[in-house]
């Protein structure tokens, strides 16, 4: 091709922080909430809105937009050499129920203010750069999380995605098709040359540290349980201490278990009890059965199983203690993800030479760039947010921090175009 860029190496291509700020400010009308929060869950009518306005803006910017069979969004804008899969930028527009405005819609908005810089420079890329929103990201209205990055990157099959069901009855299919963001286009039949995702931290290391940028390495190994303690239902008055056997006194004792399990892996392993049923719930009854819920986790999955082992044999140890009898179930198994090093020293290098004060971090939660990591070199960009507080209504960041993320994503972007397919 014949197009010559003025900027060869793109230093004079910059992000407009300003117009990122009023694309958050705009998008967090979409669902909008009086508390200053946003609730927008996934194939609703805002969610609609926020996608039409997603495509208006992109193509606003000469970019054209695509989307799948799953809805997964592509703004796409040609590169010099348009036959090099994309590089890809990426995250999420919906939130949760009592969400923020920034959770997920950063990395989008961010994506979408480097189309915005490259546009106003008029510096064509090597590779075309897409900027993708993800459906589904949240798992709060269809369950699991990151459904449809899941089916991109074949995690999940689009029919079992299709048939999931919200808690009203409605099916997933039906209502992507009620949106109008049903495509033609397989969804995952769309090869990327590099995946890079900016989010806010949701947690308080950075802000704690005074880092502006933080340099993510992976995200943590995560495994769920479901334990059911069985005692025995009986008369509060009348049942001497000795004599009972109480699910919820013995489900206590395990709770605690679970924390001590944790903490002898500080300061990396987490361990929550965090949803917890009690039958039959009454003020007068010892309790004879109880069900609840533990998330443990850590960035080795080595630690992770350690952590399970001390939990079998610890639980049914308690159990027999207290008289009752316990079943523990594995539901869930996140094996630890590694981003790419390449994509790291990328970001590690944009950081440095904007001159922020960044640290490397592994990610807490999971992210659609988990599930990419699995078909790209992969890596993600944390700013932090206030007190690490987010799916709240009160997540917040600074404009400063908003516009200095997405600058690390501009200039890791411009380190991937030139290092990627390379002669
Ligand atoms: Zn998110």
């Amino acid at each position: 091709m014949t197009q010559q860029n003025t900027a060869p190496h793109g230093s004079n291509i910059g992000i407009d922080g300003q117009a990122l700020w009023a694309d958050l400010m705009e998008t967090a009308k979409f669902g909008g909430t009086p508390k200053g929060g946003v609730r927008r869950l996934t194939l609703t009518a805002e969610d609609r809105q926020v996608r039409d306005w997603f495509v208006r803006t992109c193509e606003s910017l000469g970019c054209t937009v695509t989307f799948d069979s799953m809805g997964n969004q592509f703004a796409r804008r040609a590169g010099l050499d348009d036959s090099l899969p994309p590089i890809t930028i990426g995250s999420h527009l919906d939130t949760q129920p009592t969400g923020g405005k920034y959770d997920g819609i950063l990395g989008v908005l961010g994506g979408l203010s480097v189309l915005r810089a490259l546009q106003r420079s008029g510096y064509v890329t090597r590779h075309p750069i897409e900027v993708i929103n993800w459906t589904n990201e949240e798992g709060s209205r269809f369950t699991p999380p990151m459904m449809c990055s899941g089916v991109f990157t074949g995690v999940f099959t689009e029919q079992e995605v299709l048939d999931k069901r919200d808690r009203a009855g409605k099916r997933f299919g039906d209502e992507l098709e009620a949106i109008g963001y049903r495509g033609s286009e397989p969804c995952g039949k769309h090869p990327v040359t590099a995946y890079f995702e900016l989010h806010i931290e949701q947690g308080p290391i950075l802000e704690a540290e005074h880092k502006t940028i933080g340099i993510v390495t992976g995200v943590q190994g995560a495994r769920w349980y479901e334990v059911t303690v069985k005692g025995k239902d009986a008369h509060a008055g009348s049942t001497p201490m000795p004599m009972r056997h109480d699910a919820l006194l013995a489900s206590a004792r395990m709770i605690e278990a679970v924390s001590q399990v944790a903490c002898a892996h500080a300061p990396t392993a987490v361990g929550t009890v965090g949803l917890i049923e009690n039958r039959p719930n009454s003020n007068n009854v010892v309790p004879g059965e109880v069900f609840f819920t533990i998330d443990m986790r850590d960035p080795d999955d080595a630690v992770v199983s350690q952590m399970e082992d001390e939990l079998y044999s610890q639980l049914p140890e308690i159990a027999r203690r207290s008289n009752v009898e316990m079943e523990i179930v594995r539901i869930w198994d996140a094996p630890a993800v590694h981003f790419n090093p390449e994509c790291i020293g990328m970001v590690e290098a944009a950081a440095a030479e904007s001159g922020y004060a960044a640290r490397r971090i592994v990610s807490g939660p999971g992210h659609d760039a988990a599930y990419m990591a699995h078909v790209a070199p992969t890596t993600m960009i944390f700013v932090p947010c206030e007190d690490g507080l987010s799916h709240n209504e009160a997540e917040s960041i600074t404009e400063q921090d908003a516009a200095a993320g997405a600058g690390v994503l501009l200039k890791a972007i411009m380190k991937a175009d030139a290092a990627f397919n390379a002669g």
